[in-house]
């Protein structure tokens, strides 16, 4: 028999120790006392400063870190969690994924969400988030879903405890021009589709001024726009040039207004260049990216959020016959030109931060693109400073995740042996924490389902 426990994950009746534990946190917030916890990390990966600390103590008073260093006041009642044989890690951050899709997108045909409903591929969308956090991620920024605003509901069922999964920040809909690459493309003409698959579509400056404030009214954390064509939509290059500089300067001046940051996706270069040039705090893919559009986001602090692992699922499934045809002829050679411009911008010192577009990879893959962004360039460190303390960053939201640092959410992963050495490592994340809960912990892995 399985028990959902709010924010404890599934405990198999039986496993008493767990059991236990989660009937304490639960009657320890129903009694409003927050549970205070002291976490002995062996090593500890502080990415602000890019050096590794040993044998620290963390504590954590509810959801928050209260304090980290090797001497800290403990209070004699605090619950200890021992990682001394471990390395800590702040909990890790997916800058570019798709949760909020169900499982519609796994065949790669966009069309497969006609067969459902919104609720539907909502529902189907738990696992994902699921599978999303014990992979290491405890935070993500989801850029984009097909149903508009099924991502706000998902967001909002996981930070209300209804469900369990990272921390999201979401896009609400793309904005996208009609035909474009956030776009549902190739039906026939007359085909009319549901309001939430076509929300984002805009084809001037001033309506894509309105979509934005309506995701802005409808809770959507920041924008995404698509500067060029796609890869994974009919009728669509990633070649050619979709919003007009005119436009993306609109989105990222209306998204201001709101406090909002504007996610560009892009392929070609003088789509990336556009996005720069109008000051959105990130380009997608960055796939072809050239020596001007690097100096350019060099000289911005543009983000750069390229997903250069994705590439390894586009051409399985391609060999597998399961990629619509078109998805593979649009793909072809931008795999690897994309993995050479990556190592570019790393040499030229361009703010990298980690976005794998999950969704088009298998749901809990994104800790495989940490090996690849080091065998294209970057130090361990750069790679794990991208998903932790860059991401936070780009995200706007140093103050509360990114680092294990005093005021910050309680978002922790651990691993046995030294990630600097073999990043792979982080592929075998064996300790998850969220806000104070513990979601993973090995030994009670057989415990979870
Ligand atoms: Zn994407």
């Amino acid at each position: 028999m399985l028990l959902f426990s709010r924010g404890g994950g599934f405990v198999k009746k039986g496993c008493v120790k767990n059991l236990a534990i989660v009937l304490v946190c639960l009657a320890l917030a129903a009694a409003g006392v927050a549970q205070v916890t002291v976490v002995r990390a062996g090593r500890l990966i502080d990415p602000d400063s890019g050096t590794v600390l040993t044998d620290q103590k963390i504590l954590i008073v509810g959801n928050k870190i209260e304090a980290v260093g090797k001497e800290i006041a403990v209070p004699a009642d605090a619950r200890w969690i021992d990682l001394s044989d471990k390395t800590v890690l702040p909990g890790l951050i997916d800058c570019h994924t798709h949760l909020a899709d169900g499982n519609s997108i796994e065949n790669g045909e966009p069309f497969n969400v006609l067969k459902k409903t919104a609720s539907q591929v909502v529902l189907e969308s738990v696992p994902n988030a699921r599978v999303t956090l014990l992979s290491g991620f405890t935070t993500v920024r989801d850029v984009g879903t097909y149903r508009a605003l099924n991502d706000v509901a998902l967001r909002d069922a996981i930070a209300r405890g209804d469900i369990i999964g990272p921390r999201m920040f979401v896009a609400g809909a793309y904005v996208t021009i009609t035909g474009g690459a956030g776009a549902m493309t190739g039906q026939a003409p007359d085909i009319q589709l549901p309001w939430d698959l076509h929300y984002g579509e805009a084809n001037s400056p001033w309506e894509v001024r309105q979509k934005i404030r309506l995701l802005a009214h409808n809770g959507a954390d920041h924008i995404k726009v698509l500067s060029t064509g796609a890869v994974l939509t009919h009728g669509s290059s990633p070649n050619a040039t979709e919003f007009t500089l005119k436009e993306l300067q609109a989105a990222v001046d209306e998204a201001r207004n709101f406090g909002l940051k504007v996610a560009a996706h892009a392929h070609n270069a003088q789509g990336i260049k556009n996005a720069i040039r109008a000051g959105v705090a990130s380009v997608e893919h960055a796939t072809l990216i050239d020596d001007e559009g690097i100096a350019l986001a060099k000289e911005r602090g543009t983000y750069l959020d390229m997903d250069i692992y994705d590439e390894e699922c586009i051409q399985e499934a391609g060999e597998q016959g399961t990629l619509p045809a078109d998805f593979l002829e649009h793909d072809r050679d931008l795999g690897e030109k994309q993995r050479q411009n990556f190592r570019k911008a790393v040499q030229a010192g361009v703010k990298m931060s980690f976005g794998t577009d999950l969704g088009v990879c298998p749901y809990g893959s994104s800790p495989k693109q940490f090996a690849f962004m080091v065998k294209y360039g970057m130090t361990p460190m750069q790679a794990i400073q991208a998903a932790t303390s860059n991401a936070a960053d780009l995200l706007g939201h140093s103050s509360e995740i990114g680092s294990i640092k005093p005021g910050k959410y309680a978002d922790l992963v651990a691993v046995s042996g030294d990630p600097l050495k073999d990043i792979s490592i982080l592929e075998h994340v064996e300790f998850i924490m969220k806000e104070g809960t513990v979601y993973k912990q090995a030994g009670a892995e057989a415990c979870r389902k």
